[in-house]
């Protein structure tokens, strides 16, 4: 699963990279290499139940993002487009800060302007297939399907709008539509107006669409960054937050993708586990080791809530919150899970 990184030149793309990887990066509109870099989740529950096990070792999920390059002339070029193709999932991020010259940003300009050359760019591939299959009539209800999504992208409709069934869906994934990837918007705002929320013009259009927006300052990201955890503490609540703004990007972009927290807690590790929702016990097990899939017996299963209030596992199963769950039982987030298996 990889998060692509997209917007206009000069967003603040690689800026927004560098603050949530740590990886130091050129930034500048002469910068145009594709970065990729692996971050970490950030999980209270983690903290919470690493504070009950005291254990050696505690791991976050973690997921991948790319800061996709492309569009040197202040527009989004073919490559840009391209490149989008290629991930799971968009971030664009739009630029709200005043930009060397002191122009000040258009977020709503931009995120209308990426909207247009992405349908355009989906339109042009779903033409080009109704037409074949118009002509080879091959495939009768694939070409339903096309020409309802031509119909919809020539009304400017995102894929992501449209009613499908899972059906629908694993017939379209093939063509990787741009309109079809979840999307997340990231407001990045001067330094001085981090505190201040998203303007509500945008907010609206964001709601309209159903798309999540988050707003931070790259700028001001990346030096928090950099900062070790106490500094960092002091200066996010001086700015009037609660944590830093890219943990709430990080999360969201998570759950974006559709992936949910199996959890799984003891002294020698806490650790969470990334698995796409609605995944059934033994699969989730075959995250941890293949082993404990093949000679799954049961998991013994609670919620991660009820682990830190009650404080042992001991206890969980005494007040009966601790239940055991065959192999039919689908995961849900915040479990924690303790395997059982025979090989
Ligand atoms: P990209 O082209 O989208 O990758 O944009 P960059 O990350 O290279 O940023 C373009 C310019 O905007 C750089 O000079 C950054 O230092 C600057 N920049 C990025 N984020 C912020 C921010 O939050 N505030 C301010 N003032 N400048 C920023």
């Amino acid at each position: 699963m990889k998060i692509g990184l997209v917007g206009y030149p000069g967003s603040g793309k690689s800026t927004v990279f560098g603050a949530l990887t740590g990886i130091p990066v050129e930034t500048g509109y002469g910068a145009d290499k594709e970065h990729v870099g692996s971050v970490k989740v950030p999980d209270p529950r983690v903290d919470r139940l690493a504070e009950l096990y005291s254990p050696k070792k505690k791991i976050y999920a973690e997921i991948t993002f790319t800061d996709l390059r492309g569009g040197h002339s202040g527009e989004l070029d073919r490559q840009a487009l391209n490149a989008m193709r290629q991930v799971d999932a968009l971030c664009q991020v739009l630029r709200a800060f005043p930009d060397p010259t002191g122009e000040p940003g258009d977020p709503l300009g931009e995120l209308a302007g990426l909207e247009t050359e992405t349908l355009l760019a989906d339109l042009e591939v779903v033409e080009q297939r109704v037409e074949r299959l118009r002509k080879d009539r091959s495939n009768p209800g694939e070409l339903a399907l096309l020409e309802r999504v031509e119909t919809a992208l020539g009304e400017e409709k995102p894929v992501r709008s449209l009613e499908l069934s899972d059906e629908e869906r694993r017939m379209l994934a093939g063509y990787s539509l741009l309109t079809a990837k979840p999307l997340l918007l990231v407001l990045n705002v001067a330094e001085d107006a981090v505190a201040e929320g998203a303007p509500a013009e945008l907010a609206a259009e964001a709601e309209r669409r159903g798309l999540g927006l988050v707003v931070l300052s790259a700028a001001v990201e990346m030096d928090i960054a950099q900062m070790d955890p106490d500094d960092q503490r002091e200066f996010v609540e001086a700015l009037g937050l609660a944590e830093p703004a890219v943990h709430r990007f990080i999360r969201g972009a998570f759950e974006l993708i559709d992936l949910i927290s199996m959890l799984t807690a003891g002294p020698d590790e806490c650790r969470a586990w990334p698995i796409p929702r609605g995944t059934p016990a033994p699969r989730a097990a075959g995250k941890i080791h293949s082993d404990i899939e093949r000679g799954f017996i049961r998991a013994e299963v609670v919620p991660w809530q009820e682990l830190v209030e009650r404080g042992s596992e001991a206890k969980c199963k005494e007040a009966g919150v601790l239940r055991v769950e065959g192999k039919d039982y689908v995961i849900a987030d915040g479990d924690v899970v303790h395997f059982r298996f025979n090989v």
